[in-house]
């Protein structure tokens, strides 16, 4: 088995950026994340909006900045597990170490049953593995795929369709305002009076073309192959309304947890991971950097999460070798990347 100096277990934004970084110190490196794609929250769940805080883009979509991490990523050809979760860990002995590397090392497992080895460890885990929350109706998971969606992967998807948004957070009304301009009809139900979304998007929103009902919630979804009809219904005076759709796009928010890594006997303050200014969490060899790590000021941002990335990775390196520097040196002095363009 391939044993890893570092192990990124998460490929969002983050875990992209030390996955380039554990390149640049010559790592030999491993990026896990249960998503069947890299990117994190920017890939998963805001591909088509627009970012204004990341340091030299005035303003990025998300899904160009997660195209852009992911070819800095792997100009260094780190190995790439997808669709896969990360459960377990076990701290081992070597008793054979291999010349100038620690005798210990981790042993990790997946919810598929595979085994990976590590010296290193950096934990960039978002908010943890996400779902969205799904419908309580039968049918809603019977068109899954089939007109039933619960992120926008691309826009086009919807052009010139008749589309119904449920929700009435941010996602669900961000979604009509930017849809509505290409799709060919867009209603949005939520099943509460008020809306839990920004107030001045509800505000276009209703200033927009979206019809919007509420209280109303989905009752029955008819189709052949695809999608077709749907039925609506008032929760309050429980008036049902028939409406010919072709997509409905359920954003009822997602759940998120860190699972089993809770129990690895990290320290952990409200579901984040405690770290230091070295990223270093309490277990030596452990590493956690991005949303998931935290310390007296920290923000979430993923301009915070590029910096705890490098920190993180750097002081990796260090631990696998206690010869080398922290320091990385300057990119600029140094040769381009393998797979640099
Ligand atoms: C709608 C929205 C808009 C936003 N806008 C902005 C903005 O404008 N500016 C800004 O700075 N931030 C913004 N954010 C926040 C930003 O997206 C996050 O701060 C950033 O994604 C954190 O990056 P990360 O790499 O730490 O974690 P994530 O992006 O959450 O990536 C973590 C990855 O780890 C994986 N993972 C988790 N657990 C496991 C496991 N056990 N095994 C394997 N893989 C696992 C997940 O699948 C995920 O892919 C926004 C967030 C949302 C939801």
């Amino acid at each position: 088995m391939d044993r890893y100096d570092v192990t990124i277990i998460g490929g969002g934004p983050t875990g992209l950026f030390a996955a380039f970084y554990a390149g640049l110190r010559g790592m030999k490196t491993e990026i896990i994340d249960a998503l069947p794609q890299l990117g994190g929250q920017l890939t998963a769940l805001y591909p088509e909006k627009y970012i204004y805080d990341v340091a030299g883009f005035p303003k990025v979509l998300s899904k160009d900045l997660a195209q852009n991490l992911i070819d800095q990523a792997l100009q260094y050809n780190p190995t790439v597990h997808l669709g896969d979760k990360i459960t377990d860990m076990r701290i081992q002995e070597d008793e054979n170490p291999a010349e100038g590397m620690p005798s210990k090392y981790f042993e990790l497992d997946t919810e598929d049953g595979s085994t990976h080895e590590t010296y290193s460890i950096v934990l960039t885990i978002g908010i943890g593995a996400f779902a969205p929350r799904k419908l309580n109706l039968e049918d809603a998971g019977k068109f899954e795929g089939k007109g039933v969606d619960y992120f926008v992967k691309e826009k086009s998807k919807f052009k010139n369709k008749r589309l119904l948004i449920v929700g009435g957070g941010d996602s669900a009304v961000d979604w009509g305002l930017h849809l509505h301009e290409i799709a060919d009809s867009i209603t949005l139900i939520h099943r509460r009076d008020r809306f839990r979304a920004h107030e001045d998007s509800v505000k276009q929103l209703f200033e927009s073309p979206v019809t919007i009902k509420i209280p109303y919630e989905v009752k029955a979804i008819y189709g052949n192959a695809t999608v077709e009809e749907v039925t609506i219904f008032n929760n309050k005076t429980k008036e049902e309304e028939k409406l010919e759709v072709d997509h409905i796009l359920l954003n009822l928010g997602f759940v998120a947890n860190i699972g089993k890594i809770k129990e690895w006997g990290l320290n952990i303050v409200k579901n984040d991971i405690e770290v230091t200014s070295k990223m270093e969490t309490n277990v030596p060899g452990i590493y956690a950097a991005g949303d998931i790590a935290t310390y007296p000021g920290k923000l979430k941002l993923i301009a915070t999460g590029f910096g705890e990335a490098a920190t993180a990775v750097n002081n990796a390196k260090t631990y696998i070798d206690p010869s080398a520097k922290a320091f990385p040196g300057h990119s600029s002095d140094m040769e381009p990347p393998p797979g640099s363009k």
